[in-house]
């Protein structure tokens, strides 16, 4: 059984034509979901995310600036790649709201997996900046609420995105009750996530170099990042789910293919039955080539329910 949170105001959401974070990325990986092989993923709508819930990781300026920015028509333009247009802030306050809900629904014991089928993409958002195509920073909403509101002392959040999850790091960088691993390629947007960038000793930055294909990343997972995960024992493990290191995205230059999505689905999954009492949460990061992106969506989600 598995949870699929998502809200048609994150399909509002539009940075513009011909801007890779487009409407198109989630109806095509609501359309893949279609398929009878999902007939028991249980389609929920994501609430808002409270202001409350915001202020854990973001502060008050930037959610003012968020929230207040949305024209009534046309665009506005945050920083060089992120855009709102009417709704945006709409979208943003559900794809965070999705991840809460996720998180309060697994720990309740409503279901051990689920999925957040949302955009805008959450991990470039940092305490005080929208960038990347982020507004709020989703994934790190979730982790906050989960540690004040339910109390966890250890949770783990793995980010394959092929983009390093800077955001994601500056939160929770000094906070020990969090542990990040990131594989991601490097050099590339946005210039952060080197080997030696530890934080307090919780922050596992893998980088790859372009090229690197299904072995590179799966040695790199199953020989460093995931024994790591092990060690930390999480009591809940949430999960970047970016699906441009697939080798047809247009934005980046790893050669991932979607059974390498299954793969590290299952592990990760594994993962949370070995320490967390099966609880995982995972919420849709970047993927640009659709085709790719439904395919890779469809694979994670088919290993979630499994
Ligand atoms: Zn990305």
């Amino acid at each position: 059984m598995l949870r699929l949170y998502t809200h048609e105001s994150c399909l509002r959401h539009d940075p513009g034509p011909g801007h890779a974070e487009s409407p198109l990325r989630l109806k095509a990986v609501l359309q893949a979901l279609d398929a009878d092989r999902f007939a028991a993923v249980d389609r929920v709508e994501a609430p808002r995310a409270t202001r409350e819930q915001l202020l854990r990781v973001h502060d008050a300026a930037h959610v003012d600036r968020v929230l207040g920015s949305a024209p009534l028509e046309g665009r506005v333009q945050l920083d060089p790649d992120t855009w709102m247009s009417p709704g945006s802030d709409e979208a943003g306050l559900r794809a965070a709201g999705a991840t809460c809900a996720a998180v309060d629904a697994v720990l309740a014991g409503q279901t051990p997996r689920a999925f957040c089928a949302v955009r805008p993409p959450g991990h470039h958002a940092t305490p005080s900046e929208a960038m990347g195509f982020c507004l709020f920073n989703s994934i790190a909403v979730a982790a906050a609420h989960a540690l004040t509101v339910h109390g966890l002392k250890r949770i783990a959040i793995a980010d394959f995105d092929v983009h390093h999850g800077n955001g994601t790091q500056d939160i929770f960088a000094s906070e020990p009750r969090v542990l990040f691993v990131s594989s991601h390629q490097s050099p590339l947007y946005p210039e952060t996530g080197f080997a030696h960038e530890r934080g307090v000793g919780n922050i596992l930055n893998a980088p790859l170099p372009a090229g690197a294909g299904s072995m590179e990343f799966r040695e790199t997972w199953h020989n460093e990042l995931l024994p790591r995960m092990h060690a930390f024992k999480p009591q809940l493990v949430l999960v970047s789910a970016g699906f441009d290191a697939h080798r047809d995205d247009p934005l980046a230059d790893l050669r991932l293919g979607t059974e390498d999505y299954a793969w590290i689905t299952q592990q990760l999954v594994e993962l949370a039955r070995a320490h967390a009492g099966g609880r995982l949460v995972s919420s849709l990061e970047g993927g640009y080539d659709l085709r790719a992106l439904a395919a890779s969506a469809a694979a994670h989600v088919e290993a979630l329910l499994d």
